[in-house]
């Protein structure tokens, strides 16, 4: 899953992407507002860090032209702990938000479960019949056993199964896996697709010629 993180200030910037990187979602960094508007408005992520005070272009406005166009789930940085601004956040159309100074543990888990709720997936164990995906500590079992799964294998079988039943293209796949500089793009998603079967069973993921994927 894809994740955006705008923030002016380079060292938390950076922290929060490596630490969700570390978590697995592919981010992508904006360093001012104009930056993080023009990307969130063009990609659809799964989810956006928002830090509400930039020095350009605010978070503010970053979210009211967001809203204005897309559902994607705004978790919002502010560093006033007051009520009225957390209402305002809210109120202005964030899903969630996190005062300054934060710990990286809670955004993470925040985040998580922005994604989830944005892909109508409340509850944090997708269960596939045989195939149970538990999105909080990232593991997957198949027939009650644990299998070992690659970063990129666990995060388009966690793509496939949050769309369960709609068709997922090959462009969506690398839309919402890797970030801007990834670049990755070859046969590499059928490789993983084929991974997923030899270690999940052969029919755990359907191939829609010419289409993309499918967990039915
Ligand atoms: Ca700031």
């Amino acid at each position: 899953m894809r994740v955006l993180v705008v923030e002016d200030e380079p060292h938390l910037a950076r922290a929060v992407r490596e630490a969700l990187e570390v978590a697995g979602f592919a981010v992508d960094e904006a360093l001012d507002g104009e930056t993080g508007l023009h990307m969130a408005v063009g990609v659809d992520y799964d989810a956006i860090v928002l830090d509400l005070m930039l020095p350009d272009v605010s978070g503010w406005t970053i979210l009211d032209r967001l809203r204005k166009v897309k559902p994607t789930p705004v978790l919002v940085l502010t560093a006033l702990d007051a009520v009225d601004e957390k209402v305002r956040c809210l109120d202005a159309g964030a899903d969630d938000y996190l005062t300054k100074p934060f710990e990286i543990e809670e955004l993470k888990a925040r985040v998580r479960a922005l994604v989830r709720r944005g892909a109508g997936q409340a509850a944090p164990v997708i269960d596939l019949g045989g195939i149970v995906i538990d999105t909080a500590g990232r593991t997957v079992k198949a027939n009650g056993h644990e299998v070992n799964l690659a970063p990129k294998e666990y995060a388009l079988l966690e793509l496939l199964a949050l769309r369960r039943g709609t068709l997922v293209t090959r462009t969506m796949i690398y839309e919402h896996l890797w970030d801007e500089h990834d670049g990755t793009w070859s046969n590499v998603v059928d490789v993983y697709v084929s991974n997923l079967r030899s270690k999940l069973g052969p029919d755990v993921v359907t191939t829609r010629r010419g289409q993309g994927y499918i967990i039915a």
